[in-house]
């Protein structure tokens, strides 16, 4: 429903690129593999303790998923992606056509430009992996999604749909250096809430963006201490 003119169209489908290959060391996931493929994915969702299912399992509904891909949901660098704040929790990297290989971090804060997204490369880092996302209803697009890892005694918090693009923290100030106890999630999930910029929009304003952030790196810290 826009009047954008497209002047050149790359057709990426005969590439071989919809597969995910695992090998011992990691998964390359090509650009054309779709969501469903993500949330189907043994190997993936083992490794991730089924947060990538958790994270894809609300866009839209299936026969959506068996059409959107992994290159175009994380090359778009949404504001409201479930895929590129789940992916920033993992130890992870993009292959660019033009560009090489560069870390995802550092891939979601560069500028859009013409290169082509060819594979997602998961190193399988030993880690804990959680994935929630607040939904005023199920389907519709997140009022603030919220992925935590811990990957190699390092703890990450994704915070997507502030509504800004997806934003990786980690425990800068060595909060829950002595483990996960009450107080150090409290004090972490407030240090959290207060380093990362919300706005307002349709779904949801700043301040209740805000108060999410502190119940949800709550509630999944709490979910990867394995409660
Ligand atoms: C109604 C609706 C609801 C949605 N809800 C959610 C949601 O709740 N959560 C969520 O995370 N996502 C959601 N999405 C986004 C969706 O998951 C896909 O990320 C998005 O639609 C992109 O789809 P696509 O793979 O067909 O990419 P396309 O639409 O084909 O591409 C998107 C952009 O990336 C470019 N591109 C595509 N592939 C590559 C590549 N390999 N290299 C370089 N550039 C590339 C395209 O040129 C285009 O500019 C929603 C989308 C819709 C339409």
């Amino acid at each position: 429903m826009a009047d954008k003119n497209v002047n050149n169209a790359i057709d990426l489908s005969d590439l071989g690129l919809d597969t995910i290959t695992e090998t011992e060391t990691e998964f390359s996931i090509g650009a054309m593999v779709t969501l469903r493929q993500l949330e189907l994915h043994e190997g993936l969702n083992t490794y991730t303790q089924n947060a990538i299912r958790q994270a894809v399992c609300d866009i839209v509904g299936v026969q959506f998923r068996n059409m959107a891909t992994v290159g175009g949901s994380i090359f778009g660098r949404f504001g409201f992606s479930d895929v590129l704040t789940m992916f920033l929790t993992l130890d992870c990297d993009v292959e660019l056509f033009q560009g090489g290989i560069v870390s995802l971090e550092q891939f979601s804060q560069m500028k859009p430009d013409n290169d082509i997204l060819v594979r997602i490369i998961v190193k399988k880092t030993p880690g804990q992996f959680v994935y929630d996302s607040m939904r005023n209803t199920r389907t519709d697009f997140p009022v603030i999604a919220c992925g935590v890892s811990c990957v190699n005694e390092e703890y990450r918090f994704s915070i997507g749909a502030r509504p800004g693009k997806a934003l990786l923290l980690r425990d800068e100030e060595h909060i829950l250096k002595d483990g996960l106890t009450e107080n150090n999630i409290r004090n972490m999930s407030k240090w959290v809430a207060a380093h990362t910029p919300t706005d307002s929009n349709l779904r949801g304003s700043a301040k209740y963006r805000t108060h999410l952030i502190d119940v949800f790196v709550q509630r999944n810290l709490i979910q990867l201490r394995g409660e």
